[in-house]
């Protein structure tokens, strides 16, 4: 039986970020009915991954702000988890954390459950950058945080860090990189900050009171953070994500190497290679369809091409992209004509690469990658 992921999605906030479009709120008088709801949809869809109890290799508490939970609550999650899910083989379960939950008594809770691995959004360390996107907690207490998670035992620390930030300026993304290099950490996620339509920072940019960073900063701190992460032993294995060798994120990796993942609570998506399914971006009625047995989400039949475009998109967001020869036992020898002869352009001007069979991504190509990989799919 293949080992899967669980994802279980927490969408309670105290506030929210300026640039966030996760599903969340801070409705927290729906937490006890969520958490009912929650059991209820991990009982009854288990046999989305298999008959019987399903394998788990990765379980991932993301969000939200997963931190808010307080170790009762996690303490009947997992019972459930236990009581309709195989963990014998389990090797990851990741908590998503916000530096202000992180006390010390916070911390010493989270130990005495089942985490393995703590994944704190740190997103700056620039006050003032923290300020202008409104996060909740200071650069501070993100550095307490992550020291007292590697005080605490905590020995796979992911950090998470923002560029093009409002007003970010090269030298203070550099300062922030700078001190998350000194910390205790094992794997660093670093993402550009993405304009979200509906977030607050949108609706600022459209009245012109905030600017958006040009593709030449951005392209410089994509480099920096490169150049920096590899100079301390951090390896990019996939684009945005750098781990000291055997951090790797086993629970992220899974949904890059197409295994099934079954994701619980509201907004969450799954995959069993047949399906994708979405649950209702509401907790209200994700509570509501529980308990009338008729769970509220979107239903999408996975048909051969669109399952081939999400390997192309997948794969090759991977430093190691993918064997052609696997692609076509799955996909059949006409696609993968197809996709030779599509990728044609970016092997000629060296932003794909093709060795030993596999097709991977060159480092020309890492900042315009989207282009790349959309030649590719079939339209
Ligand atoms: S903590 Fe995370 S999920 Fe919550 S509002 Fe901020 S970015 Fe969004």
């Amino acid at each position: 039986m293949m080992e899967s992921g669980l994802y279980i999605h927490v969408p309670f906030c105290a506030s929210k970020c300026d640039y966030c479009d996760f599903y969340s709120h801070s409705d927290a008088a729906l937490r006890s009915d969520y958490i009912d709801a929650l059991l209820l949809e991990m009982q009854t869809e288990a046999a989305f991954l298999s008959a019987g109890k399903p394998m788990l290799r990765t379980i991932y508490f993301g969000g939200g702000t997963p931190s808010m939970l307080s170790e009762a609550e996690f303490e009947r999650i997992f019972e459930g988890i236990r009581c309709y899910y195989d963990l014998s083989l389990c090797e990851e379960i990741t908590l998503e954390a916000n530096p202000d939950d992180l006390t010390i008594d916070a911390i010493q809770a989270l130990r005495r459950l089942p985490f393995n691995r703590i994944s704190i959004g740190i997103q700056s360390l620039n006050d003032a950058e923290l300020r202008a996107i409104h996060r909740r907690h200071t650069a501070a207490q993100a550095l307490e945080a992550v020291h007292a998670c590697a005080a605490a035992g905590f020995q796979n620390i992911s950090v998470d860090l923002m560029y093009g930030l409002p007003e970010q300026t090269v030298e203070q993304f550099e300062e922030s990189l700078r001190q998350v290099l000194n910390l205790p950490i094992q794997h660093i996620s670093s993402y550009a900050l993405s304009w979200e339509e509906g977030s607050v920072l949108y609706a600022k940019r459209m009245k012109g009171l905030l600017k958006e960073a040009d593709d030449a900063f951005l392209e410089t701190c994509y480099h920096l953070l490169a150049s920096r992460l590899a100079e301390k032993g951090f390896e990019r294995y996939e684009l945005s994500n750098f781990a000291k060798p055997g951090f790797v994120s086993k629970h992220n990796s899974s949904y890059w190497d197409g295994r099934w993942y079954l994701g619980l609570g509201p907004s969450a998506h799954s995959y069993n290679g047949v399906e994708r399914r979405m649950n209702v971006a509401s907790t209200k009625r994700y509570i509501q369809s529980l308990r009338n047995g008729k769970p509220d989400r979107e239903v999408e039949p996975l048909d051969h091409y669109t399952r081939y475009n999400d390997y192309i998109m997948t794969r090759l967001r991977t430093m190691a992209g993918f064997d052609v020869r696997e692609m076509e036992a799955d996909f059949g020898v006409r696609l993968r004509y197809y996709c030779m002869q599509q990728a044609k352009k970016s092997l000629h001007s060296g932003l794909l690469l093709y060795e030993n069979f596999r097709l991977r991504l060159s480092d020309k190509a890492l900042f315009v990658s989207d282009s790349v990989l959309s030649d590719l799919i079939w339209a």
